[in-house]
């Protein structure tokens, strides 16, 4: 795939509008093998109290796209008053993350969109009620989520879109799954990597599969966005490195910023007050924050860190050394520095360069603008045989 800068530039506009996230309820219909959220899960509403408070508070702040997420954001008793609430302060961007199994009743979903619902994301890890519901393990479910997404796609002017959890399950069938919802009339698809926290981690032998083994699968469907244009591919936490020849879907690096927004709590109490973070381990080498964490402990136990250099093969300029430093720390400053100076990604050929032990790689932007083709590995020194 070439890199298309229009297109690209589109991608980070719409990655890096500021988007608010409310939590409407601790539960969930479905039973998802690699639900992230289920040990938080309670059975439990969120207070109405409580959302219109957040619900101002993100309109004070300026922000006018809002996604109501959960658990399952519809079963919430006052999800369609919430809507409403939402569209009465001032949000004109109002998207639900969602089974969709709630938009089976179409009198519920119509009234939704009446009252202000812009945009609906549909998790729909497989096409058919085998593959499916081996995933939501809930029998039925499956016929319910298909006839709601069925109903959205009927309604004029509503954003319909997927999120397809990529894991062990259903890798296989990836392109398959794309197909078939392109051809029920679905134009954008968001692909999550699998990250080792909740249930995924639980289930880690059921869920996880090595990427790298399996790059033909997830190609081939990486591959639809050539054949069918229109559409928009999104990847979500899937490592650069999988992505070679595909690089305008690697994600905006920018989108860090809600992962860190996410365990803000964990990582501050590890940084002021010495707390360790409580997936810190084996989880890391599977998490899409790892350099990140790494350099945060870096820079708590030396004091300072520094750009990386240019790898040798680009022929670059050398660039100039920024360095940050614990003195001045801010978590926010910390990543934009992080994103800019830190955030270096490689090719899988580069594992056979020269240098591959001792260079970083290129800075995320620069590959997803140029691609990876830009690096060119050095050949190793051959032995000399005596
Ligand atoms: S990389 Fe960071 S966020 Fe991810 S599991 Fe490790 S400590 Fe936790
Ligand atoms: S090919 Fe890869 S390892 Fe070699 S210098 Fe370039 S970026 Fe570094």
């Amino acid at each position: 795939m070439s890199i298309n800068k229009e297109r690209l530039i589109k991608r980070n506009e719409a990655a890096e509008t500021p988007k608010y996230w409310i939590r409407l309820t601790r539960m969930c219909n479905n039973n998802c093998v690699f639900c992230l959220d289920k040990f938080i899960q309670n059975g439990t509403s969120i207070d109405m109290k409580t959302i219109k408070c957040q619900l101002r508070e993100g309109r004070k702040n300026g922000i006018k796209k809002l996604v109501l997420s959960g658990g399952e954001p519809t079963l919430h008793p006052d999800y369609l008053n919430i809507v409403k609430f939402a569209h009465d302060i001032g949000y004109d961007g109002i998207q639900t993350v969602s089974n969709g199994r709630m938009f089976a009743y179409r009198k519920f979903l119509q009234k939704a969109v009446d009252n202000g619902l812009t945009e609906t994301t549909f998790s729909m890890h497989g096409h058919t009620k085998a593959l499916y519901e081996r995933q939501s393990g809930i029998k039925g479910s499956f016929q319910q989520a298909l006839t709601g997404l069925i109903n959205a796609l009927k309604i004029k002017g509503l954003i319909v879109n997927l999120d397809i959890v990529i894991n062990k399950v259903n890798y296989k069938f990836l392109e398959e799954i794309i197909r078939f919802y392109i051809n029920m009339g679905v134009t954008e698809f968001d692909l999550l990597h699998m990250v080792p926290f909740g249930s995924a981690w639980e289930n880690r032998k059921k869920v996880f599969y090595n990427p790298r083994y399996q790059l033909s699968y997830l190609h081939k469907a990486f591959a639809l966005q050539n054949e069918f244009p229109w559409i928009y591919l999104w990847t979500n936490r899937l490592p650069a490195i999988y992505l070679e020849g595909f690089e305008e879907l690697i994600q905006n690096p920018y989108k860090l910023k809600d992962e860190v927004r996410g365990r803000r709590r964990i990582l501050e109490n590890y940084l002021w007050k010495n707390r360790r973070m409580v997936c810190f381990g084996e989880r890391c080498r599977y998490c899409f924050m790892d350099m990140f964490c790494q350099d945060l402990m870096t820079i708590k136990k030396t004091g300072r860190l520094e750009s990386r250099p240019y790898p040798a093969c680009l022929k670059l300029k050398k660039p100039r050394v920024r360095a940050y430093t614990w003195k001045n720390f801010d978590l926010d400053d910390f990543l934009d520095f992080f994103i800019d100076y830190r955030y270096y990604v490689k090719s899988f050929r580069c594992f056979d360069c020269r240098y591959h032990g001792s260079c970083s790689g290129m800075q995320i932007n620069y590959i997803r603008e140029h691609g990876f083709k830009v690096l060119k590995p050095f050949k190793t020194a051959r032995k000399k045989v005596s």
